[in-house]
């Protein structure tokens, strides 16, 4: 379990994230939500180690993270960064493989074991990228290239999923399928995910948390329905939006009301 207390970041004087509490504990999928500069990203990055905290604590299964080596992370902590840019020429089931190399016992080259291999295959598999796995990483759509970041996540194996926006390049079909196996590590293999969105409905539809933060403050957390509020939503992107029910899943249903659409 990894757990934020009153957390605070800074670049400088700038105060990114300001006195932020969220815990990533096991079976639950907290997504955080928030407009563009709210602190989101520098938020996972403090989680994982990479950006040090100015104020609060952060604890990894209730020691704190900074106590822990770099690889200790890497095999408790899986990342998706935003804009991850691949420009080398790996092939997918090379870079995939890549995110074993927290458990790998040696730093020599041709150190996976049949255990890696097993596992990037699998993630390759869920993350529907078989067929790429000869395929240069360069060489690859925005959207695939962000399946193959998820599934070298996926091939980790960590028990916490940290991703940010790791649906921002795909169709609607795969947004689904890949927070559905965010859902289903989280539901079945004791895992936990906090996952930075834009999509508000993806959020209500997926997550048992969703995190609202403004300014690098956060401004509501709770279960969806509890937080996806017309009030609340406008006080975080000053637009109006319509809640209702989803037909189907009963789930907070959001809809922007657009300016121009509005009843006179
Ligand atoms: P979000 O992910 O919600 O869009 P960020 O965490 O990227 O927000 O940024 C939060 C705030 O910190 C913004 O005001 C941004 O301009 C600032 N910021 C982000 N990265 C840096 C940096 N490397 N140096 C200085 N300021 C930064």
């Amino acid at each position: 379990m990894l757990e934020a207390k009153a957390i605070t970041v800074r670049y400088g004087a700038r105060e990114a994230v300001a006195g932020v509490t969220l815990s990533a504990e096991l079976g639950l999928l907290t997504a955080i939500i928030g407009p563009n500069g709210a602190g989101k990203s520098t938020l996972m990055r403090a989680l994982n180690g990479a950006k040090e905290l100015s104020g609060g604590e952060i604890l990894l299964d209730g020691k704190p993270l900074r106590e822990f080596a770099r690889r200790a992370v890497g095999r408790r902590i899986a990342v998706v960064a935003q804009e991850s840019e691949l420009r080398f020429p790996v092939t997918v089931m090379e870079f995939v493989l890549g995110g074993r190399y927290a458990w790998a016992s040696t730093g020599a080259w041709g150190w996976e074991t049949e255990r890696d291999i097993e596992a990037a295959k699998r993630a390759l598999f869920e993350t529907e990228l078989t067929d790429f796995a000869a395929r240069l990483v360069s060489e690859l759509s925005g959207g695939e290239r962000q399946r193959v970041v998820l599934a070298r996540a996926l091939a980790t194996e960590a028990s916490i999923l940290l991703l940010d926006e790791p649906t921002a390049n795909l169709d609607l079909a795969h947004q689904a399928a890949m927070l559905s196996l965010v859902r289903e590590r989280c539901d079945k293999r004791g895992a936990s995910a906090v996952v930075v969105t834009h999509d508000v409905n993806l959020a209500a539809a997926f997550a048992d948390r969703v995190l609202l933060i403004k300014g690098g403050r956060t401004l509501a957390a709770g279960a969806p329905r509890e937080v996806l509020k017309p009030d609340t939503l406008r006080e975080l992107f000053d637009i109006q939006v319509l809640v209702d029910e989803h037909p189907v899943t009963g789930a907070p249903r959001i809809t922007p009301v657009l300016k121009h659409q509005e009843r006179r």
